[in-house]
Order: structure tokens, then sequence, then C-alpha cells
């Protein structure tokens, strides 16, 4: 017997948002959500790295896997 489960098909974002964390980007602050995004970008393109170690920007793909995570939960509660 086959127990059939619908697979969780996470959005592709299509419009690319923060290059420093994914999320929407803020038209204030171009591509970017955040003036510390922008910072943390400017960062990586100064030093090559991250320059800011107590604000470590999680890993793009990380995050994008936190975001799917919370969509495919706010899908899933139909509790409202
Ligand atoms: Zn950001």
């Amino acid at each position: 017997m086959t127990v059939e489960r619908l697979p969780i098909k996470p959005k592709k974002a299509k419009k690319a948002g923060c290059p420093t964390c994914g999320l929407p980007a803020s038209k204030e602050h171009g591509p970017f959500c955040s003036k510390r995004c922008k910072e943390i970008d400017l960062g990586k393109w100064f030093s090559g790295t991250y320059a800011i170690p107590a604000a470590e920007p999680p890993d793009s793909a990380e995050m994008e896997e936190l975001i799917e995570a919370i969509e495919a939960d706010k899908t899933d509660d139909k509790f409202y």
C-alpha cells in the first residue's frame, strides 16, 4: 500500500530579494531590505568576506530554506 503525501512545493522567488538575506527588497535601500544588509554586502565586497562578525548574516540558501519552511507552515496551518 502506498501513502501518498502531497509534496510541499516551495515557491521559488523569481524576483531577487535582498542579496544579503533574501528578504524582499526595500525601495529605500535599493536591492537590499535594510541598511544593515546593505552595509553587510558592502563589507563583503570590500573585504571579500563578511566584515561584521557580530552581525553574521545567515547563509542565503539557509535563509531561503527558513523562509520556505515558514511559508509551508503558514499554508499548512488552517486553524485560523
Ligand atoms: Zn536583507
